[in-house]
C-alpha cells in the first residue's frame, strides 16, 4: 500500500498534522497503536506557557508563547471543521502562595517574566478571594496570568480526530515495527502484523514511545511518569480559574472544565513505562488539592489515570528533520504537548509539504544534541 505521508502516533501531534497535510491535498495515513496509551487523553489541558516556564528555558517560553497566540484562530477552524467544540477555555490562571517561601518563589517569578515581557499582576490574599472565592484561606498571595488557558483535551482531540477524517485522513490501527530506509532516504514503514506501507514522507509522532524505535540514530526521549485525577462537582460550587500552588515543595494543578470535571494533577516520575496509580499518589493530589482548594474535597472522584509525558534532556521538543531524508519528527512536547499542538502542526505541515521550515522552530532540531549513532 501507498500513501503520500506516513503519520506514525494518532495522538494530538499526529492526528493535528495529519489534518494540516490533508488540507494541503496530500494523501494522508496515519498507523497508529493503543490509543489508550497516548498521553493526550491523560492530559490536564492547561494552555499554560507562563505558569510552567523555568527560569533556565527561554527559548520554550517564546516557543510557547506563540503557541498560545495559535489558539484562538486554531480552535474557531477547528470547531467549523469538526462540527463541534474543542474544548477551548479563556479563563486566566492564578499561580498561589500558601507560605512566605511560595510568596518569595512567585515574586521570583513575577519579576523574571517581566524581563520576559510577560507582566502578571500580583494580587493580595483580599483581592485573590475576591477574584476566586474557592481558594483556602490560608493562601497569602497570587500571580494573575491572564493568557494562561486551558483546553479539554478530550474534546481538542475528538474534535482533531473528526476535522482529519472529513479531510480524508485515513487511520490505520497498528504498530510500525519499522521505518524503512534505503541509502539515506525514508521509503515506508513495516507493521507488527507484517504489513507495509510506502510512503516518501514519513512523521513520527509516538510520544512517550519514540525512544524505543529501532532507527539509525539516537532519539532522546523518554517517559516521564505522571498520575492525574478527575474529581465531578455536583451540586457545589465550581472553581472558575486554574489553580497551580506548591504544597511541601511539590506543585499541586487544578484545572477546571466548563461541565464541572475538574482535574487535579499532577505526579511527576522517572519510572519508565510503570502505569499504576498508586495509594500515595492519590492521597498526596487529594491532600494538596484540598489544602488550597477545599471544597474539592466534596467533590465525587470520577477517574485515577497515569499517562507518560515524552522528555527529552532540555525538557522542549524535538522537532523537524531527521538524519534520514523524508522522517519528520515531532516528538517529545514533555509538559507542553497540549499546547504546542496548533503550531507543531503547522510547523510539521510547512515542513513536510512545502520544505518551507519555521525559524521559530530552529532550536528544536535533532541536531541541537550530541549525534549518538548506534552501530
Ligand atoms: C499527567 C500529564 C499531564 C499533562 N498535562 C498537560 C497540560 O496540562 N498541558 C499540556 O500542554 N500538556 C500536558 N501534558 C503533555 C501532553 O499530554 C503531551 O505532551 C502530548 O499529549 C503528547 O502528544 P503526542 O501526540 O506527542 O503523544 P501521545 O498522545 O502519547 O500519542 C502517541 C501515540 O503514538 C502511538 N504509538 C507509539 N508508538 C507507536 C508505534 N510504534 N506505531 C504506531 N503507533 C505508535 C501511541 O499508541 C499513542 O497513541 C501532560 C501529560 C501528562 C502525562
Amino acid at each position: 500500500m501507498t500513501t503520500d505521508v506516513l503519520v506514525v502516533g494518532g495522538g494530538l501531534v499526529g492526528t493535528a498534522t495529519a489534518w494540516r497535510l490533508a488540507q494541503r491535498g496530500l494523501d494522508v495515513t496515519v498507523v497508529t497503536g493503543d490509543l489508550g496509551r497516548a498521553a493526550s487523553g491523560v492530559a490536564a489541558g492547561m494552555l499554560a506557557p507562563v505558569t510552567e516556564a523555568a527560569f533556565t528555558e527561554t527559548p520554550l517560553l517564546h516557543l510557547n508563547l506563540a503557541a498560545l497566540d495559535r489558539w484562538d484562530g486554531f480552535a474557531g477552524e477547528l470547531a467549523r471543521a469538526a462540527g463541534t467544540d474543542p474544548g477551548l477555555r479563556r479563563h486566566p490562571t492564578l499561580s498561589v502562595a500558601a507560605t512566605p517561601d511560595d510568596a518569595a518563589r512567585l515574586r521570583d517569578l513575577g519579576r523574571w517574566l517581566g524581563a520576559q515581557g510577560q507582566p502578571c499582576q500580583t494580587l493580595t490574599s483580599r483581592e485573590l478571594r475576591s477574584r476566586e472565592p474557592l481558594v483556602a484561606p490560608t493562601v497569602r498571595s497570587a500571580l494573575l496570568v491572564e493568557r494562561d488557558w486551558s483546553c479539554d483535551n478530550r474534546r481538542l482531540w475528538r474534535a482533531l480526530r473528526l476535522a482529519a477524517e472529513a479531510a480524508g485522513v485515513r487511520t490505520v490501527p497498528g504498530t510500525v515495527e519499522r521505518v524503512e530506509h534505503d541509502d539515506g532516504r525514508v521509503t515506508g514503514v513495516r507493521l507488527a502484523d507484517g504489513s507495509g506501507w510506502r510512503a516518501g514522507r514519513v512523521v513520527l509522532a509516538t510520544g512517550a514511545d519514540a525512544g524505543g524505535h529501532d532507527l539509525p540514530f539516537a532519539l532522546p526521549v523518554r517517559p516521564v511518569k505522571g498520575q492525574v485525577l478527575r474529581l465531578r462537582a455536583g451540586a457545589e460550587p465550581q472553581l472558575q480559574h486554574t489553580v497551580r500552588a506548591f504544597s511541601q515543595g511539590f506543585e499541586v494543578y487544578l484545572v477546571p472544565r466548563a461541565d464541572g470535571e475538574l482535574v487535579v494533577g499532577a505526579t511527576v516520575e522517572d519510572r519508565g513505562f510503570d502505569d499504576r496509580v498508586t495509594a500515595g499518589g492519590v492521597y498526596e493530589l487529594l491532600r494538596d488539592a484540598r489544602r488550597v482548594v477545599p471544597v474539592s474535597a466534596e467533590y465525587e472522584l470520577a477517574e485515577c489515570r497515569a499517562g507518560w509525558r515524552p522528555a527529552t534532556p532540555d525538557n522542549a521538543p524535538v522537532l523537524g528533520p531527521s538524519p534520514l531524508d523524508g522522517l519528520t519528527l515531532g516528538v517529545g512536547l514533555y509538559r507542553n504537548g497540549v499546547l504546542l499542538t496548533p503550531l507543531v502542526a503547522d510547523v510539521l505541515a510547512g515542513w513536510v509539504a512545502e520544505g518551507v521550515w519555521d525559524e521559530r522552530a530552529e532550536p528544536f532540531r535533532l541536531d541541537r544534541f550530541p549525534a549518538d549513532r548506534p552501530s
